[in-house]
């Protein structure tokens, strides 16, 4: 248990029991997948890991996941260290959706194919794109938030600059609220991203928001639960959180409880079983060398990269139970706690 919690200390979230490079020695016609993550932190990354391993072993091959704590240069060199103990397959999740490209390119020097996982690593020769159709995240929070308030002062919450997918939440957004801009019926205030997606960064953020136009605020559109917590809890030390609505995304339990107490008014449910399992399944295939179906592509700045986008789900009050419950992706006494 001391060992375990030290190598967690270093970012090493699981391995197998033996050291990795004689294991990989051992099973040299096993399937290894690598999984670098940048983090932890939000509540989603722990379900994206064990979903996505639990798939992988399922399939019959080894998995090895490490995860950097939002440092580049350990996502780096960690991805470096998979490559190095043999992974057939590297999958990433980038902290640094620039910084990213050197991963893609270690990988590549040694015939290694990378899975860019839920975030677009960008300007990269990057084999396959697996994410969520993230402009329509934005677009669903933005139209949530304007269905409560459509006139007055917004806030924008954004996530981490540095992560492609904060850029698309915002385009989204910007989808539905610049035609509100255009008319005169909005003004956008305040519009900050929040560094490394940080709850405490949005608090900040919202707090300045508040103070430049003395609390006359209308409505907040924020990009995640984690930056909705952090805004909901400035709106409170002034007496306005459930007096402004605010938008939220990954079906947190903290934010499904804010939803239901009436703090916050959405969030947008990412169906984290799906984008794993066919993440494991690509990963697998790939490392096969069997043919990938994908959808669509997205430019990532260099080429055009094969992608797979999946449905994301808006959640109010109203459809919780037919949504993050009946997937059992939450569980309903949790989200009721409180009440
Ligand atoms: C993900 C969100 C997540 C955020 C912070 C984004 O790239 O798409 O689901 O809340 O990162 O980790």
């Amino acid at each position: 248990l001391l060992f375990a919690s030290t190598l967690a200390g270093c970012g090493i979230v699981s391995t197998g029991e033996e050291p990795a490079n004689e294991k990989a020695k051992e099973d040299d016609d096993k399937i290894v997948i690598g999984l670098s993550m940048d983090t932890l932190k939000e509540e989603r990354w722990q379900k994206d890991r064990d979903l996505f391993e639990a798939k992988v072993k399922e399939l019959g091959a080894e998995v090895k996941t490490l995860s950097a704590n939002g440092d580049d240069a350990l996502q780096l060199s960690q991805s470096e260290q998979l490559i190095s103990e043999g992974v057939d397959v590297l999958v990433v999740i980038p902290h640094n959706a620039e910084a990213s490209s050197a991963i893609v390119q270690k990988a590549h020097d040694e015939d290694v194919k990378v899975i860019s996982y839920d975030r677009l690593i960008k300007n990269s020769e990057v084999d396959y794109y697996l994410s969520f159709d993230n402009v329509r995240v934005g677009e669903m929070q933005a139209k949530a938030i304007t269905e409560q308030v459509s006139s007055g002062n917004f806030v924008y919450i954004g996530g981490a600059d540095t992560d492609n997918n904060a850029h698309m939440f915002k385009e989204g957004a910007m989808n539905i609220l610049q035609p509100l801009i255009d008319s005169g019926d909005i003004n956008l205030v305040y519009d900050q991203f929040s560094k490394d997606w940080k709850p405490e960064e949005a608090l900040k953020n919202m707090e300045n928001a508040l103070t430049a136009n003395d609390n006359n605020i209308q409505a907040v559109v924020a990009a995640n639960d984690g930056t909705a917590g952090g805004a909901i809890q400035a709106l409170n030390a002034q007496g306005l959180a459930g007096k402004i609505p605010v938008s939220g995304q990954d079906a947190d339990i903290a934010a499904l409880q804010r939803i239901v107490e009436g703090t916050q008014t959405m969030t947008v449910y990412k169906p984290i079983h799906a984008i794993a399992t066919q993440a494991a399944e690509m990963a697998v295939k790939v490392a096969k060398g069997e043919e990938i179906t994908t959808d669509t592509t997205v430019n990532n700045g260099q080429i055009d990269v094969p992608s797979v986008l999946l449905d994301p789900i808006a959640v109010t009050k109203d459809n919780i139970v037919d949504t993050v419950v009946k997937d059992e992706f939450q569980k309903i006494e949790e989200i009721y706690k409180n009440i």
